[in-house]
């Protein structure tokens, strides 16, 4: 198992021989420990990968692809190791974390392909003096910050564009998962991308080690991936010095479902929408709005569902819920459950924390939420699946817009032409209509007002880490 930093292809301690204690979230003790960057380290991470910037950036398009594809190889080669590594340190069922690593891999062989396909243009300027010529060379040196929830994915879906489009990176894992983050950085130099383009430098002080990360005059850019909280503290950071900036943030999604709706679907999308990788996702269905004539028998089968979901170490056969994080991410959630039931929720089942080692939280539905109650509001990030019942439809596209994020919705119905116009009136970058899960590497990942600045995927996801220059020209 990696336990030191990855700079400029060498693995090494920290300067000052700090350690993370990586916990094993399913029984609270200590897996390992992990080498953790100072400030100097994040700095000279940045300096080496400016230099190696420099030869990526030559390297023809078409070998850049077959790098990344080779990245593809390796992950799935690897797909079981991976998965358990996960499993270890997130805590997610194996199936989930396994799920991941195919997720995570495709962005590579994605970006192979779009490393290739890196177009401009060029025209003609109106008054006929002269051609417009537009294309999009590389950032430069990306610093990176990712999130615990997804240890594999949330480094892939910017490190395989960013290797695309000629940059090198510079990533500060989550402190609770850089076993995997680690792991991925060997493979990755296995697979042929050369050292010093990718560096990984996970840390305990994540404050200190950004500010001098991005003081590094070589940073370009810095591509988040974390709670708006957070991003919102590090894009004053990045106003600063101005750097380009992506940020995929928190979302806060409403489930929706008309009384036309398949409801066996419905449930089966739910559970999909809210349960996968131990309800812990940023696309999770955090409210489900449900139209009146359908909430009981909705929420009666949601939760005889989510009754029957066998809670556990993710590595145990059986097991579809995972447990949550750390003991702060168990007591946020309840502290949630427990303000909603204030209000008049009902339990209808769980809602309340597994009494065994490790941090649990059992699934659980409420009926009868308010629509202003905090559970709403916030992102649960646990598996708790609070309704609402609606009878208006414009009612209920006030409800499931009142909300800072606009990550993801999903819309549940048998007339099509209304899950459409519904999708549409949704302020949210992503919907589901009919379908719990939307991530694909060949769609636009993202969200609108709070949740976000970019796109990762699609062929947007390359371009948001290439600059645009026009040349002025005549001949
Ligand atoms: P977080 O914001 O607490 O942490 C994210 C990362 O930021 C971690 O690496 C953390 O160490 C780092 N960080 C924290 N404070 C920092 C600082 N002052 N300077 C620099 N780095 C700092 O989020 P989390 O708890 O790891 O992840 C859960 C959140 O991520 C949820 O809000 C979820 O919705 C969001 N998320 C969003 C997406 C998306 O694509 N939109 C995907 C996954 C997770």
């Amino acid at each position: 198992m990696r336990d030191q930093l990855l700079i400029g292809g060498t693995w090494r301690d920290g300067a000052d021989g700090e350690r993370i204690s990586v916990l094993d979230p399913a029984t609270g003790e200590e897996l390992t420990t992990v080498a953790s960057g100072t400030p100097a380290d994040a700095d000279a991470a940045v300096s080496v990968a400016a230099k190696a910037q420099v030869g990526w950036a030559k390297v023809a398009p078409r070998e850049r692809g077959e790098i990344l594809r080779n990245c593809w190889k390796i992950m799935l080669d690897h797909q079981d190791e991976l998965g358990e590594l996960i499993t270890k340190e997130h805590g997610k069922p194996i199936a989930d974390a396994k799920g991941e690593i195919a997720y995570a891999a495709e962005f590579f062989r994605w970006n192979s392909e779009e490393a290739v396909r890196l177009r401009g243009t060029i025209g003609t300027s109106p008054n006929g003096a002269n051609r417009i010529i537009v294309h999009h060379p590389p950032v430069g040196v990306v610093v990176m910050v990712t999130p615990w929830n997804f240890p594999a994915a949330m480094i892939t879906r910017k490190v395989a564009p960013a290797l695309a489009a000629g940059n090198a990176v510079v990533i500060k894992p989550a402190k609770e998962t850089p076993l995997t983050a680690l792991r991925v950085g060997e493979l990755l130099e296995e697979a042929g991308v050369p050292p010093g383009v990718v560096n990984i430098v996970p840390t305990q002080s994540a404050g200190p080690w950004f500010e001098a990360a991005t003081a590094n005059s070589a940073t370009r850019m810095v591509s988040f991936t974390g709670s708006t909280e957070v991003g919102r503290v590090l894009l004053k950071r990045c106003a600063d010095r101005v750097l380009k900036v992506a940020m995929e943030l928190g979302g806060n999604a409403p489930f929706i479902v008309f009384n036309d709706a398949d409801l066996d679907a419905a449930v089966e999308g739910a559970m999909v929408a809210k349960m996968r990788h131990s309800a812990e996702t940023c696309t999770a269905a955090n409210r489900f709005l449900v139209e009146a004539d359908v909430a009981d028998d909705f929420t009666q089968r949601l939760a005889k569902v989510m009754a029957d979901v066998q809670v556990g170490p993710g590595h145990e056969a059986g097991v579809g819920c995972g447990p949550m994080i750390n003991a702060g991410a168990v007591q946020s959630i309840d502290s949630l459950v427990n303000a909603a039931v204030g209000e008049g929720a009902t339990v209808v089942t769980g809602g309340e924390i597994v009494d065994r080692a490790g941090f649990f939280y059992a699934p659980t539905v409420l009926a009868d939420v308010t629509p202003t109650a905090a559970i709403n509001h916030e992102e649960i990030f646990g598996p708790v699946a609070p309704v609402v019942s609606f009878t208006d439809t414009d009612d209920m596209i006030r409800i499931a817009n009142n909300t800072e994020m606009g990550l993801a919705a999903y819309v549940y119905t048998a007339d099509i032409g209304r899950g459409m116009s519904v999708s549409e009136r949704l302020e949210s970058g992503m919907v589901g209509l009919n379908r719990g899960a939307m991530s694909d590497p060949a769609a636009p990942f993202g969200g609108m007002k709070q949740s976000g600045l970019g796109r990762e995927g699609a062929s947007e996801g390359i371009l948001e880490f290439c600059e645009t220059q026009y040349i002025a020209t005549q001949w």
